[in-house]
C-alpha cells in the first residue's frame, strides 16, 4: 500500500475505536517505523509489506488501549529522549514545571554545584533534565522498582549523563540517611487518590500502580517523605514537589507542619496549580 492510503486506513481504524488523537498517533507511528519526520511529503511512496505489518500491529496495540508512548518505546521530556515501556511512568509535560521551578531557584540563589536528589525517579526524566541544565550539579536518582530501574539505567546511557542511581525505598530512613547535605530535593511521587484510581483512563491503567497511587487521599508520600527527607536537606535547602489537581491546601499544611518556609506554588501549562517549592531555614 502507498503511504497515504495506509495512513488513511490507520486513522479510520483508530477513529472507529474512539482514539482521541488518531491523526497525531498515526503520524508518530509512521515517523517511528518509516524513520521519516514528514512521511506524508511522499504520499505515493510504497510502504514495504514488512513495515506495513509493523505499523498495523502498532495500531492494533493502540486501539487495545496501550499508550502511544509505550508503543513507540521512547518519549521526549525537556527536549531529551526518554525510553519508556510497561513498568515505568510516562513523563508528562506537567512535570516540566518542576524543572522550571528548580532552575529558577538555582539561578536566584546562585548555587554553583548543587547537590540534588530526585526521589521516585522512575524513568529518570527529572534527574536527567536537571543534570542537562546544570552540568556542575551532583545529581542522585532514587528508585525502588526493578522494572523502572531498567529504564532509568538505559536513559542515563542514552543521554550520556553523569548522574548517580540509588536503588532504595524513599519511605525508609535507610535510604534518606544515604543522602545528606542536599541543596535540592525534587520529587513527583504517586499522588492519585483511591477515587482517581477507580476512574483511570484506559491508557493510564497500563501504567504502574506503584507510580500512581498515593493512598486513599493521594497524600501518603508527602506525609511520610516531608519529615523524613527534611533531615537530608542543608539549612537553606529546598524541597520541591509535583502534586495532583486540588491538593495544594493539604500540601501547604504538610509543608508548614514540617516547618518549611518560603512556600511557593506554580501552575503547569494547563493553568493547574501543580508544584510547590519550600525552604528549610532552621535545623
Ligand atoms: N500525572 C499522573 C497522572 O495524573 C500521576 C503521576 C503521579 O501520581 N505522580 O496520570
Amino acid at each position: 500500500m502507498v503511504r497515504q492510503d495506509l495512513y488513511r486506513h490507520c486513522m479510520s481504524v483508530m477513529e472507529s475505536a474512539d482514539i482521541p488523537d488518531s491523526d497525531f498517533d498515526t503520524l508518530c507511528i509512521f515517523q517511528d517505523v518509516l524513520k521519516d519526520k514528514m512521511p506524508l511529503l511522499l504520499p505515493y511512496m510504497n510502504v514495504e509489506a514488512e513495515k506495513e505489518a509493523i505499523i498495523l500491529e502498532m495500531v492494533e496495540r493502540r486501539i487495545s488501549g496501550m499508550p502511544l508512548q509505550y508503543i513507540l518505546g521512547e518519549w521526549e521530556f525537556w527536549g531529551l529522549p526518554i525510553k519508556v515501556g510497561e513498568g515505568v511512568l510516562i513523563p508528562r509535560p506537567d512535570t516540566e514545571t518542576l524543572i522550571e521551578d528548580i532552575l529558577e531557584i538555582v539561578r536566584k540563589t546562585g548555587m554553583k554545584s548543587p547537590k540534588i536528589a530526585d526521589l521516585c525517579s522512575g524513568s529518570g526524566c527529572i534527574a536527567l533534565a536537571l543534570k542537562s541544565e546544570i552540568p556542575s550539579a551532583e545529581v542522585y536518582a532514587v528508585e525502588l522498582s526493578e522494572k523502572a530501574l531498567v529504564y532509568l539505567k538505559q536513559n542515563v546511557e542514552l543521554n550520556k549523563s553523569d548522574i548517580n542511581i540509588i536503588k532504595g525505598d524513599v519511605l525508609s530512613p535507610k535510604t534518606s540517611e544515604m543522602l545528606t547535605e542536599l541543596d535540592i530535593i525534587a520529587s513527583n511521587p504517586p499522588y492519585l487518590t483511591a477515587q482517581d484510581m477507580a476512574e483511570l483512563q484506559i491508557e493510564v491503567q497500563k501504567e504502574p500502580e506503584t507510580a500512581l497511587f498515593g493512598g486513599n487521599d493521594g497524600l501518603d508520600f508527602y506525609r511520610a517523605m516531608t519529615p523524613l527527607w527534611r533531615k537530608s536537606l542543608k539549612i537553606g535547602g529546598y524541597l520541591c514537589y509535583e502534586f495532583g489537581m486540588g491538593q495544594e491546601k493539604d500540601i501547604e499544611r504538610i509543608m508548614r507542619e514540617n516547618r518549611f518556609t518560603d512556600i511557593k506554588f506554580s501552575r503547569d501549562g494547563g493553568g493547574i496549580i501543580r508544584t510547590v517549592t519550600a525552604r528549610k531555614t532552621e535545623v
